[in-house]
């Protein structure tokens, strides 16, 4: 391998080589569903593009050197990233997962586990001990999401591989909210890592996709042979956009995050507002194991107002009420009702999702803009 580069300059210089009919400066778009054989013995490298299409190649390509993994597969959304990692598990294995994970997450391991095709266990990821007395039962999968969503809490990544390790089982790290560009999983000891592309990676709000990437070339083979046997690749154009929209993912994350730091400064400092959950707080509980194991605290944050959060939303004219993250302008959600519906209103009070709590994706309008539309929150409360 070469040396390790940066991901601003992988991210903007990938693959101008790929065009060598006309030398276009990008890579053309390979919408063909398949491939001209050169004779009916010789395969060629690309067949069919439900099993291999070379725009999916060079977003994997680029995705795998920013996190360091050997390859992986692109699918048609995070969920199917998530279901392609739940179809390495075997029948009727156990799963353990954060009690606090994605909604979509949490609702697909418990529809396969009510089939009887699992069996998983939530736990708090923060609590060594509740992780170690989970996998006193043989496992097959330990799901690691953080910074979690929409608490903000950090897992110890490598703590936590490092329990899972010595248990047998694969680890998994779903890291669509740092990015790669703030935490690299694998590096700390995961196997596979997952990201929902929708999010910050196309940051334009324009297209669903999935990414799952594995650390070692045996999972990788693994990982292509069950996309292609059950569908779960993505379209060729959906790739094409999704890399055009990466390329500039290094600037996007630096504004989104320094908007995110001043706007949780600015809330903490602010009477009306009960509380602010950012790892970038010094009063966050995980600030220090969030410091160490990320490159910065991230643009997403999670707050409660003393007053009616629903008179808050109403009078915002700039921050958008809608369930999504990472995109290019800041949006703003009600978790208990909006992204985390799958789960139950029991398993939200476990994981301390509280109905009035108040979850922002910081985009990358001006943070005076952003400021002043929260103070039009807050004066209504
Ligand atoms: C959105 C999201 C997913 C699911 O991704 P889709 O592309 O919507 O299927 C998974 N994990 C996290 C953390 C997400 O934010």
């Amino acid at each position: 391998m070469t040396d390790k580069r940066d991901p601003a300059t992988i991210l903007s210089s990938a693959r101008p080589d790929a065009d060598p009919a006309l030398g276009g400066l990008t890579p053309p778009l390979w919408a063909s569903d398949t491939f001209r054989w050169p004779s009916a013995e010789d395969k060629p490298a690309y067949d069919y593009g439900r099993t291999v299409n070379p725009n999916r190649d060079m977003l994997v390509d680029v995705l795998a050197e920013l996190e360091g993994a050997a390859g992986g597969a692109l699918t048609a959304s995070g969920q199917a990233a998530a279901l392609l990692a739940l179809l390495l598990v075997p029948a009727s294995a156990h799963v353990v997962a954060p009690h606090d994970c994605y909604g979509g997450t949490y609702r697909l391991i418990r529809g396969l586990e009510d089939q009887g095709r699992l069996s998983a266990t939530f736990v708090d990821m923060t609590d060594l001990d509740a992780v170690a007395a989970a996998l006193a039962r043989e496992t097959a999968l330990v799901w690691i999401e953080t910074p979690s969503n929409p608490l903000m809490r950090i897992t110890d990544i490598a703590a936590v591989a490092a329990l899972a390790k010595p248990a047998g089982a694969l680890v998994i790290a779903d890291n669509t909210l740092p990015t790669p560009l703030r935490q690299t999983p694998l590096a700390l000891g995961c196997d596979l890592v997952l990201h929902s592309t929708t999010k910050a990676i196309n940051g334009h709000s324009d297209l669903f996709g999935g990414a799952l990437l594995a650390k070692d070339a045996a999972l990788v083979e693994q990982l292509h042979w069950w996309a292609n046997a059950a569908g779960l690749n993505a379209g060729a154009r959906d790739a094409w956009e999704t890399l055009r929209g990466a390329r500039t993912l290094a600037l996007r994350i630096d504004r989104q995050e320094a908007n995110a730091s001043a706007i949780a400064r600015w809330l903490a400092a602010r009477p009306e507002v009960e509380i602010v959950h950012y790892p970038g707080l010094a009063d966050h509980p995980h600030h220090a194991l969030a410091a160490r194991q990320q490159g910065g605290p991230g643009f997403m944050l999670s707050f409660r107002v003393k007053g009616s959060a629903a008179r808050f939303l109403d009078a915002l004219a700039l921050i958008t009420l809608a369930s999504s993250l990472g995109g290019h302008s800041s949006l703003i959600c009600t978790p208990a009702t909006m992204t985390h519906r799958g789960m139950p209103p029991e398993a939200q009070a476990e994981a301390g999702i509280a109905p009035d709590l108040l979850r922002l994706s910081v985009g990358i309008e001006a943070a005076d803009d952003l400021i002043a539309d929260l103070a039009r929150g807050l004066a209504a409360i």
